[in-house]
Order: C-alpha cells, then sequence, then structure tokens
C-alpha cells in the first residue's frame, strides 16, 4: 500500500487519454492498436487495483453521470469509446478482483482463465453446435469430465455449462422434474404441470433464496414447498426430515450454506429420499468445491450420492463471469428437458451438442475458462487453492476472536460471521470497514443475529492480506464501539 501508487493509478486515465488521442491521430483504425491498447489498459487496472481502497470512492461513482450523454448520432472512434470507458468506469469498479473483497463468495479471476476468456472472446464462438463450432464444444466435454472427475461424482453423469448456480439450479431441476413425472407417466415437456400429478418439493429452512426462485421460475412454486428445520449451523435436520409417499419428490439440499458455509448431511438424507423414489438434488454453489479437498472429505461425504448437482465456476475456481455448471446423474433426463431440433440446425452430430443439455440456444463458450483453469491448476493446485482459503477463514476467526469479537458460525469452509456487539455496533464497523477501504465485507442476518460475513474466495488473497484485514476490521471495531 504506497501513495505513490495510489496517486499513479487516479492520474493514469487522464494520461492515458491524452496518449491514447494523439494516437489516434496518427492512426484512427488501426484493431491491432485497440486491442493492444485493451490488454495494456487491463493491466494496468490489475496492477494497481490492490493499492486503491476496495470500494470505488464516491468521486468516481459521481463522474458515472458523464455516461449519461443523448445517444450520439455520429460515430466515435473506436480507441476514444475505449478510452472513455477506462477513464470513467474503471474507478468506479468494486475491487472484486483485487486480494481484499469479501463480501460475497464470488472470487476473482485467475490470469490464465482472464487470458482465455479473452482469447476465446476473439474467438466469437457461438457454442451450441458441435459441428459448427468444434473446438468450444470438445473444450466442454473435457472440461465436464474433468469437474465430474474432480467432485467424484459418478461416471456417465451428464452436464451443461450456464451462467450461474441459479441457472444450474434451475436447469438441473428440469431434469428433476422431468424424471419424477415421466416415473409416473407424464411428460412436463409435452403437456406441462397443468393437470399433472403433484410433485411434493422438500428444502432446507435456509435454502439459497435463488434456489427457491429457481423452483418458481420452474413453476413448482416459492411458497408450495415443505421446509425442514435446521440446526444451529444451518444444516437440514434429518430428525425432522418429513415422512415422504411414494409419489413424485423432489428433495433439494445445500452443500455451502451461503452464510455459516454449512453442509446438508447428505448421506443421510439421500438415504431416506431414495428409499421414497425421490430425487436429490443439490445447491453446491460454492460447497461442491470442497470436495476437491481431501482434509475436508468429513464435511462432503454422501454428496455423490445425490441425483443432480448445480454449482458455480465463477465463483470459487476464479473464473470470470458468467459461468455455472449443471449435473445430472440419470442419462438423458437433461437433454429431454432441454435439447430442441429444428431444420435449420444442424442438430445431428456424433458429438455432444452444448446447446442440448441448456436452456440457451446461442450462447458463448463457458467451457473455455474452465478447461484452462484446471488445465493450469491441475488437481493439486486447485485442493491447495480452495484448502489455502479455508485456512485463511480460519485464520480470520482465530484473530477476531482473540481480538475479542464473537464468532458465530463454525468455521468449517471459507465463510466466518462476526458479531462486534449490538446490532447497531456490527453495522457501524461494517460501515468503517468498507469506508477505510483496505477491505470490503458485507452484513448479514443469521438466525436472528446480525453480523458481519467474510467470504474467503480469491485466488490472490494471501495470508499478509488476512493480517492486514484484520487490522482494519479491529480498528474499525474500535472506532465504532
Ligand atoms: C451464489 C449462490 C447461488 C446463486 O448463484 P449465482 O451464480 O449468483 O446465480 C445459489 N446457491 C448458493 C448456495 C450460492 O452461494
Amino acid at each position: 500500500m504506497t501513495t505513490n501508487v495510489a496517486i499513479d493509478a487516479m492520474d493514469a486515465p487522464t494520461t492515458m487519454i491524452r496518449a491514447t488521442r494523439a494516437r489516434m491521430k496518427r492512426d484512427d483504425s488501426s484493431d491491432g492498436n485497440l486491442l493492444d491498447d485493451a490488454a495494456r489498459r487491463a493491466k494496468r487496472y490489475l496492477d494497481t487495483l490492490d493499492a486503491r481502497p476496495v470500494a470505488p470512492s464516491s468521486a468516481a461513482i459521481a463522474r458515472l453521470a458523464e455516461l449519461d450523454v443523448p445517444l450520439p448520432r455520429e460515430s466515435t472512434p473506436a480507441d476514444r469509446v475505449l478510452a472513455e470507458l477506462d477513464e470513467l468506469v474503471s474507478p468506479a469498479t468494486m475491487a472484486m478482483a483485487g486480494r481484499r473483497f469479501f463480501g460475497f463468495v464470488i472470487g476473482g479471476a485467475l490470469p490464465v482463465s482472464l487470458a482465455a476468456n479473452w482469447l476465446a472472446s476473439t474467438w466469437d464462438q457461438n457454442a451450441a453446435l458441435a459441428r459448427v463450432t468444434p473446438g468450444v464444444a470438445r473444450l466442454e466435454i473435457v472440461a465436464l469430465r474433468w469437474l465430474i472427475e474432480l467432485f467424484g461424482l459418478p461416471a456417465g453423469t451428464e452436464g451443461a455449462f450456464v451462467t450461474g448456480a441459479t441457472m444450474a439450479n434451475f436447469t438441473a431441476l428440469a431434469a428433476a422434474r422431468h424424471h419424477v413425472l415421466k416415473q409416473v407417466g407424464w411428460s412436463v415437456e409435452a403437456d406441462g404441470l397443468f393437470g399433472a400429478p403433484p410433485i411434493t418439493v422438500v428444502i432446507g429452512e435456509e435454502a439459497h433464496p435463488t434456489l427457491i426462485k429457481s423452483l418458481g421460475l420452474l413453476g413448482l412454486g416459492r411458497r408450495r414447498v415443505v421446509r425442514v428445520p435446521v440446526d444451529g449451523q444451518g444444516r437440514m435436520r434429518a430428525d425432522r426430515f418429513p415422512k415422504l409417499a411414494n409419489s413424485p419428490a423432489i428433495i433439494c439440499l445445500q452443500a455451502g450454506n451461503l452464510n455459516s458455509g454449512a453442509f446438508d448431511p447428505c448421506t443421510d438424507i439421500c438415504e431416506l429420499a431414495h428409499a421414497a423414489g425421490a430425487w436429490v438434488h443439490v445447491d453446491g454453489a460454492f460447497g461442491l468445491w470442497a470436495r476437491t479437498v481431501p482434509e475436508l472429505s468429513a464435511l462432503t461425504t454422501g454428496i455423490e450420492l445425490a441425483d443432480s448437482w448445480a454449482t458455480d465456476a465463477h465463483k470459487w475456481l476464479n473464473v470470470p463471469y458468467d459461468c455455472g455448471v449443471a449435473l445430472v446423474r440419470e442419462p438423458g433426463a437433461l437433454p429431454a428437458a432441454m435439447a430442441v431440433t429444428a431444420d435449420y440446425l444442424p442438430t445431428e452430430s456424433s458429438e455432444r451438442n452444448p446447446a442440448d443439455f441448456t436452456p440457451e440456444l446461442s450462447r458463448r463458450a463457458r467451457g473455455v475458462e474452465v478447461w484452462a483453469a484446471l488445465r493450469s491448476l491441475g488437481r493439486d493446485g486447485l485442493s491447495a487453492m480452495i484448502g489455502k482459503n479455508v485456512r485463511q477463514a480460519q485464520l480470520f476467526a482465530e484473530r477476531l476472536a482473540a481480538a475479542g469479537y464473537e464468532i458465530l458460525n463454525d468455521v468449517v469452509l471459507n465463510q466466518v460471521l462476526v458479531s462486534f456487539g449490538s446490532a447497531e455496533q456490527t453495522l457501524r464497523t461494517i460501515e468503517a470497514v468498507q469506508r477505510d477501504g483496505t477491505c470490503w465485507c458485507g452484513s448479514t442476518v443469521w438466525q436472528g443475529r446480525t453480523a458481519m460475513r467474510i467470504s474467503v474466495s480469491s485466488w490472490a488473497t494471501t495470508d499478509a492480506d488476512v493480517e492486514l484485514s484484520v487490522q482494519a476490521i479491529i480498528r474499525a471495531a474500535r472506532g465504532a464501539g
């Protein structure tokens, strides 16, 4: 954190915009220069990111008003557009790509995944059909196979790259809906839900709100679910699991509670659910990645017994937005829910067509960054990255507890919930932390307690970043006490 770098970063955009304008005069149509310019600006952004406050300044946010101009009638040279974007918007970004953003479980972007993303954007492949875009279709197949192996899921599991865990839940649950109704002789794709045999849907009291939303999108209802009470860590209580009739049922478990990081008891519930012929789905948006760390196996055993899984790659795998993954054990259930055929589309292929598995037809090739990240990290590198963040969460908890603050959850994964006294003291502390800018943490209310929520999920975070952030948090708490 040197002042020089910060000043340099502040002055940089104006210097750059002048340099760019000068260059523009010489040659305002050179695409080569434009891409070089973009790369230079991106590199500069990343190089100065950890030296600036994590949240954008109010001055930077105020300057966004300059974007609000009338729709231009005349064209503007591309490099001037880029300069304007960089000058006005780069300073108004939250430093989510940096090392000390702990606000949500979202991670940053590994350099190799960012670079692969640039290349993939350059290819501009519409990654729907294998015969039309064979390269990226093949990357998706390989990346999915690697993920299934890393997560220790059954061979033959099918998958899809979608925008995030919301859509991964939606996609996997569409396969679930297809399958449980097919079992009773109903085609939901053909005939919809009107008049269909009812599906019992069971979720935990602390299911992620986006899981509930995806149930709503599927016509299964946000409210008509059966909610199972949870324990003091937010885990579904197996002893309170409802008796299931032998009728269509979908059970939604959570691997990684959004507040505590806790895991629902998968082994016990899969046993109860499968005895009644129910489908078990696991929302493992970030928790599924714990499967890559052998030391965390006590947390993650039984996940492999489920029938479908949703996870995010843009969270803990640290690839750019947006990238989620839906995985389904039952062969054919996913394409039965998602495939589309049309005379103009060359869908016939001996290779897997991505679009047969996804809600979208036209789509970007999300498997590229996943492939690049896994190719680069390898099994050991990925395990080390996830394991490091878990240790760093424990470091946060130890340091803050030692300073006299209350840690509300068992820190089993990457989530730390801290109380700084009363709800007001905690909220004041969080505000002071955000203002200070060393790091960024948000607030939550968990089981009736207001808390600061710390999520550690960036590849770039070092132990020194944790120490620096702990000091900033303690300073803020003392000031806010
Ligand atoms: C983040 C998250 C989601 C939603 O994921 P998006 O990628 O934001 O759509 C769903 N479930 C859990 C447990 C999450 O942490």
